[in-house]
């Protein structure tokens, strides 16, 4: 197999051609200001009227409650910043040490601006206790809890109803990052009481640059970006229609195939995980039980990942999160979960997606079975580790 095998999905997604040819036919013969009241503004306002609409439909919401932004990250900023400068006694947060730094590092700015955030430590599978949660918005009067739904370097899941039915009770803004969850579970903004809902275009085979910030219509945030007071006035800016357009299809086929590609990606991910696991002195970081199929998080011992993925080099995989791996500082997600140093050092992540085959797979177990064994034959790591099994 001569050609590249795209195992790094959770970075991002190669974008389906039938999302190109929507943007493309767009681009071509549809141009306008979505602000302009002549034929081509009007023409352009009914197109993503009906991308609104079709959204809304998917995610169980209000067409009125989606703002279009330049991806996941801005959506998060707008929710959190948005949601804390919208009112001088909004002052208690919680998050989790484990989220995306576009939430983590919101917060800690808005922490410099007098509100009070609560860090909660995930446990050593990544899953978040909705005791703990329970205990914290009692004892502080939280205003708002921002929550990972799929974590991007572990792929655990989070128990998104039982603490969405926590906050509802308490009245508790519900913030969801649904940005590695959208395209692999079924999202509906209703049932489980999210408040607001960050996602991006660009893990669901859209393009890169786009995503939007679902938010309940009663609830007041403040813009970030003032302008022309585009979006409901929350997002100033000419709305990138050919984006839109691109995020709007790449919903519509999540959703349409969202079984088939599970099933898919879930053979595949049996088999790899039964295949690693097979190899000597292996393990998987996060929880078995609760996560997505598409992401396998492994270490090797005595073996650093970097070393790896140098030896498979037509394999595109990831060691640590995407983005931090031009550092090679260990991951604070396997760190706050426990994984001793050494451990994460020794790990790469493998994330699926749509177009990866079961061919892929077995040409990839064959190449790292054949790598680790290269790696640990000089490796005098190794060496200690199997003499130490003799004693
Ligand atoms: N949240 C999560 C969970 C993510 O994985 C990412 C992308 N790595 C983001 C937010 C940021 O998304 P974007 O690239 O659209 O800004």
């Amino acid at each position: 197999m001569k050609k590249k095998i795209y195992f790094d999905n959770a970075s991002t997604t190669k974008i389906d051609k039938k999302v190109i040819k929507e943007m493309f036919t767009y681009i071509k013969k549809k141009y306008g200001n979505y602000s302009s009241n002549n034929y081509f503004g009007l023409r352009v306002k009914d197109i993503v009227n009906n991308i609104r609409i079709k959204i809304s439909k998917i995610l169980n919401c209000n067409k009125n409650e989606i703002i279009f932004t330049s991806g996941a990250t801005e959506a998060n900023n707008l929710a959190i910043k948005g949601y804390a400068f919208s009112n001088e006694k909004k002052k208690n947060f919680i998050t989790f040490n484990i989220e995306h730094k576009s939430v983590l590092n919101v917060y800690k700015k808005i922490e410099n601006f007098g509100h009070r955030i609560f860090y909660l430590e995930a446990n050593k599978k990544g899953i978040y206790s909705t005791k703990k949660i329970k205990e914290y918005i009692y004892k502080y009067k939280i205003d708002m809890i921002s929550i990972l739904w799929v974590n991007n370097e572990i792929g655990v899941i989070q128990n998104i109803k039982k603490i969405g039915d926590i906050c509802n009770k308490r009245n508790v803004i519900f913030h969801v990052d649904g940005t590695q969850a959208l395209g692999k579970i079924k999202v509906d903004l209703l049932k489980y009481k999210i408040d607001l809902f960050s996602a991006s275009a660009h893990k669901i085979y859209g393009p890169q640059g786009v995503g939007f910030l679902y938010k309940r219509e009663n609830i007041k945030i403040v813009s970030e970006i003032q302008g022309g007071g585009q979006e409901m006035n929350l997002r100033s800016g000419t709305l990138a229609i050919h984006q839109i357009i691109g995020l709007g299809k790449a919903i519509e086929l999540a959703n349409r195939d969202l079984i088939k590609n599970n099933k898919r990606i879930k053979r595949i991910s049996k088999y790899l995980v039964k295949e690693l696991l097979g190899i000597e002195d292996t393990r998987i970081n996060g929880s078995l039980k609760y996560r997505v199929p598409h992401n396998i998080n492994i270490s090797f011992g005595s073996i650093e990942g970097e070393s790896l993925m140098l030896k498979m080099r037509n394999i595109c995989l990831s060691s640590g999160s995407a983005c931090n791996s031009s550092s090679l500082e260990p991951s604070y997600v396997l760190k706050n979960i426990n994984v001793p140093t050494y451990m994460i050092h020794n790990s790469i992540r493998i994330t699926l997606g749509k177009y990866n085959s079961i061919k892929e797979a077995k040409y990839f177990i064959k190449k790292i079975k054949k790598a680790v064994k290269e790696l640990r034959n000089i490796s005098p790591l190794w060496e200690i580790y199997k003499n130490s099994l003799k004693k």
